[in-house]
């Protein structure tokens, strides 16, 4: 396994460890983007406060360990996001959404964001929102797997996905060493959410992303303590994506047209749910895709 240290970055006033994009490893399968937050505790205010922002050619992901998040859009959909459930937002052509900690909360949160980017025959459909609570789980003696999205270990996530991938979380019991299978063709990276875990006897640093490559068709997994993991994976994407903001696209030509409509009020419709001004957009500065 080849391990990549997340880098510390803000959303925000929430302090965020951000294991992909890293230097040296863009993309798993088609997962683009993945954020860790938490666990943290708090009394008043909200540590997540994202006000409305776009998004472009991608899918977001939010699934929470503990505490709650709000969920509101352009398309008028509310979410109200727990431990367990997932929140997805296929973003296609254009969509407006904020992800705020709601004002009758916990006082707790611990989570993850994971962004998916759409393959080019998809990426230009129609905006939409889902929430699901029912999420499949395999369980086998000392562990279970829920499948947030995607397909594994023959269980498939009601989450709508478009290019072949999971995301799963691993949840292995103290004293247990189990296996599960993984599909060959994929390639996989796993990150350890909380407790302690070994993945092919190996340790999981906490905040690091290991990239496990493809040709795999099964993944041992041990805890002495109990422990949690995320795993993502799916076919290598096979298309080079440009990713700036919180666009993805192909083109410099592309992420620049999606900047000056933001900044311009069009494309991209209001969230009528959230109080406050939005998100402005940074400075646009083209890049050539990174092969790295
Ligand atoms: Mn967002």
């Amino acid at each position: 396994m080849e391990a990549f240290p997340a880098r510390k970055a803000v959303l925000g006033a929430l302090q965020i460890r951000r294991a992909l994009p890293v230097r040296g490893r863009r993309l798993v399968g088609p997962w683009c983007f993945l954020d860790r937050y938490g666990p943290l505790t708090f009394s008043g205010g909200k540590p997540m406060d994202v006000a409305p922002h776009p998004h472009l050619g991608l899918q977001t992901v939010s699934w929470l360990l503990d505490g709650e998040i709000v969920h509101n859009d352009s398309l008028g959909c509310e979410g109200l996001i727990r431990p367990g459930e997932l929140s997805l937002m296929t973003a296609g052509h254009g969509i407006t959404h904020a992800e705020e900690t709601p004002a009758s909360n916990s006082g707790r949160l611990n989570g993850v964001q994971l962004w998916v980017a759409l393959p080019d025959a998809a990426r230009h459909c129609a905006p939409s929102y889902e929430h699901r609570v029912n999420i499949p789980e395999v369980t086998v003696p000392g562990a279970r797997a829920s499948v947030i999205l995607g397909s594994f270990a023959g269980f498939t996530s009601a989450g709508t996905s478009f290019s072949p991938l999971c995301g799963v979380e691993l949840v292995v019991e103290h004293g247990a060493r189990v296996e599960f299978p993984l599909e060959n063709s994929f390639e996989y990276a796993v990150i350890i959410l909380d407790g302690t875990l070994e993945v092919e006897r190996q340790i999981l640093e906490p905040d690091t992303l290991y990239y496990l490559g493809a040709g795999r068709g099964e993944i041992g997994l041990a805890s002495k303590a109990g422990g949690r993991a995320l795993l993502v994976g799916g076919l290598p994407f096979g298309e080079t994506v440009l990713m700036w903001w919180n666009f993805v696209a192909r083109t410099a030509e592309e992420l620049a047209e999606a900047r000056l409509a933001w900044e311009s009020h069009e494309r991209f419709p209001a969230v009528k749910a959230y109080h406050g001004e939005r998100l402005a957009a940074p400075a646009f500065v083209p890049r050539p895709p990174r092969r790295d």
